[in-house]
């Protein structure tokens, strides 16, 4: 066996879109000005939404857009949570709205995302992007999978005709990814805890997309040689006194094999802030009817 021939940096890339990002928020600006504007709405005190949301705030300004934050306490309720995505949703300054999942217990998540303007639904989880997701129309791209795509193209170019294979079949990662992969003409399976001989099932693609969430469940010899390895899966496991983060994919045996991997951390995670930048700025686009920057998207390609 040869040494994995790519890592895939997905720091890099994502300081890259970013960078293109930025460029194009800056056009905006001196040509139309336009500012696009970011609201993340955070319901509690979850730690790591709490990191999550910071760095998107941080990452959003860096771009040029404007963030809005609201931070409210978890004993608030489904009505006033409401009020405050339709007060956004009549907000010209917002082009693009993220509520911080998960919500705390007794509110409704499904009611909350399928209150938003779906234009404005940067996270691509309203019903209406989901459905124009699956039927292969213009939409809102959820962002982890976008990522992935973007990554996916840059690495291969056409994906027309791999065996794309994808473990895990959430709504917010598994499921839009195999879409996506469908659009790209790639031959799709999704595979799931039901899989039977999931090993087999793996070795037969070109394109592996772990988003399971079982830490380094993937092995080498489960890996076509050559294949491009996509690792979505982020698990926190304990390593003697400390705790660290490792994927779904045994990336030390995997990189043996396959022909380019992502890391845990470094690869998947960086692109997905980096994409919810880019559909806010696609998103502010469309509201001002102005052309959409084609390299920051997946779904242009099919629109
Ligand atoms: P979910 O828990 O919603 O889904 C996990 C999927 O994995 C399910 O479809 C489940 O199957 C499947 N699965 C579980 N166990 C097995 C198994 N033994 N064999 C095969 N399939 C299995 O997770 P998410 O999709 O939300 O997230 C997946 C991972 O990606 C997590 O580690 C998460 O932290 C990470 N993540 C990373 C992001 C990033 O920015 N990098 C963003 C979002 C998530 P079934 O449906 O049959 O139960």
């Amino acid at each position: 066996m040869q040494d994995c021939t790519s890592v895939i940096d997905g720091k890099a890339f994502a300081a890259d879109l970013r960078r293109r990002v930025a460029t194009h928020v800056a056009r905006l600006k001196a040509d139309h000005d336009i500012t696009p504007g970011l609201a993340v709405v955070l319901v509690g005190a979850d730690p790591a939404s709490e990191v999550y949301v910071r760095n998107k705030g941080i990452q959003t300004r860096e771009a040029g857009m404007t963030g809005f934050e609201h931070r409210l306490p978890d004993t608030t309720s489904q009505d006033d949570l409401m009020a405050l995505i339709a007060q956004l949703n009549a907000d010209a300054a917002v082009h693009g709205i993220l509520v911080q999942l998960p919500l705390p217990a007794h509110l409704d998540a499904g009611a909350v995302i399928n209150a938003i303007d779906p234009s404005k639904d940067v996270d691509g989880f309203h019903v209406l992007n989901v459905g124009l997701l699956a039927t292969g129309q213009k939409s809102m791209v959820p962002c982890t999978p976008l990522g992935c795509l973007l990554m996916l193209r840059d690495r291969l170019g056409d994906l027309s005709g791999l065996n794309a294979v994808v473990v895990g079949r959430s709504n917010i990662v598994g499921k839009p990814m195999a879409q996506l992969l469908l659009g790209e003409s790639c031959t799709v399976t999704i595979a799931h805890s039901r899989t039977r001989d999931l090993p087999a099932v793996c070795r037969s693609a070109d394109i592996l997309v772990a988003a399971v969430g079982r830490p380094r469940m993937i092995q080498g010899d489960w890996i076509k040689p050559g294949a491009t390895v996509i690792d979505v899966g982020i698990n926190r496991i304990s390593d003697g006194d400390r705790t660290r983060l490792v994927g779904d994919v045994d990336f030390d045996t995997a990189a043996r094999v396959a022909g380019a991997i992502t890391p845990v951390p470094g690869g998947v995670g960086p692109m997905t802030i980096a994409c919810l930048l880019a559909n806010t700025v696609t998103a502010c686009c469309r509201a001002n009817g102005l052309p959409e920057p084609a390299d920051l998207t997946a779904s242009q390609r099919d629109a």
